[in-house]
């Protein structure tokens, strides 16, 4: 279990079998479910808890197999299965077996599994471990819109938890004596000055405003495309995915500054964003789209 998780952090933060940075965030919460905040990843160590929880259900609804006969005979002769407990002699793999009926107890009334009509399944076993989890964040919708392309939605994942490697951040772990901004070289680089105070920021975000027009007035955070009146939910939608692609590219630039001590001009950035947009409305399917949506796209040169 330890090996398989490893590796499938590794795969996530570096595309391949070796990583040995800290990671920018933990494995719990990217288990947990997108509308909890996470990626959704399986847990694989709750997964095989919920797997063996198979096994206790069989036990429990007696199950017509040898096997459980031969448990019967042998373990529990006719002992109550929920009030069993192994002796000291047992086998590992059946302690194993009893401390995960243990786990599962309080799901079982008179012997029956009280979800899904009494019928047990892994995945069902799985949500109901991870109950306590299961809040879902308030910017769920507009990260995990399918307007947005996946490595802009990694992104914004990452800025919602507060966790890209912002210069404040850098120093606080002792990595470098600088908190100047790369892009406006005057103010302290944290996320709230990269992606709203910054004054290249401000710079992209008017000539995004310019581009949209009328509606672009009110064009800013995630959470205020979200609220935005006079629009259709697919335009708050598509404003929204524009927000993410730019908090992206921002990023890019700053990075770009950083490393390759390179300036990404405001206006190039805006008409990748742009571009970005189009892409994703190609691969969406148009006929979600009502006149007035088609017809502003059109005129936004997005279709
Ligand atoms: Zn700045």
């Amino acid at each position: 279990m330890d090996r398989i998780q490893a590796l499938c952090r590794n795969f996530l933060w570096e595309g391949s079998e070796s990583y040995s940075k800290a990671p920018l965030v933990s494995w719990k919460i990217i288990c947990l479910p997108t509308k909890a905040g996470g990626l959704g990843v399986i847990d694989s160590r709750i997964w095989n808890i919920a797997a063996v929880g198979k096994l206790v259900w069989w036990i429990a609804s007696k199950k017509d197999l040898l096997w459980i006969k031969w448990i019967d005979k042998i373990y529990l002769k006719g002992r109550e299965w929920f009030d069993y407990q192994p002796n000291a002699n047992s086998s590992w793999a059946w302690r194993q077996v009893c401390m995960v009926k243990d786990k599962f107890a309080s799901g079982y009334r008179n012997g029956q599994w009280q979800l899904q009509n009494g019928h047990y399944s892994i995945g069902n076993g799985y949500n109901w471990l991870r109950q306590d989890n299961l809040t879902k964040v308030p910017w769920f919708s507009s990260v995990w819109s399918r307007l947005n392309t996946p490595k802009h939605v990694f992104n914004a994942w990452l800025i919602k938890h507060g966790r890209l490697l912002t210069m404040d951040r850098l120093h606080k772990m002792g990595i470098t004596d600088r908190m100047t901004c790369y892009l406006c070289g005057t103010h302290d680089e944290d996320h709230a000055h990269l992606i709203e105070k910054c004054s290249y920021t401000r710079r992209c975000y008017e000539r995004m405003r310019a581009w949209i027009g009328a509606l672009g007035n009110g064009f800013g955070s995630t959470e205020q495309m979200m609220k935005i009146r006079h629009c259709s939910g697919f335009l708050r939608k598509l404003l929204c995915s524009l927000v993410i692609a730019m908090h992206y590219h921002i990023w890019f630039a700053r990075n770009a500054c950083r490393v390759e001590y390179k300036v990404i001009h405001p206006s190039f950035l805006v008409k990748t964003v742009i571009e970005d947009g189009r892409l994703a409305l190609l691969k969406y399917q148009y006929y979600h789209m009502s006149q007035n949506d088609r017809e502003w796209c059109i005129s936004r040169g997005l279709m």
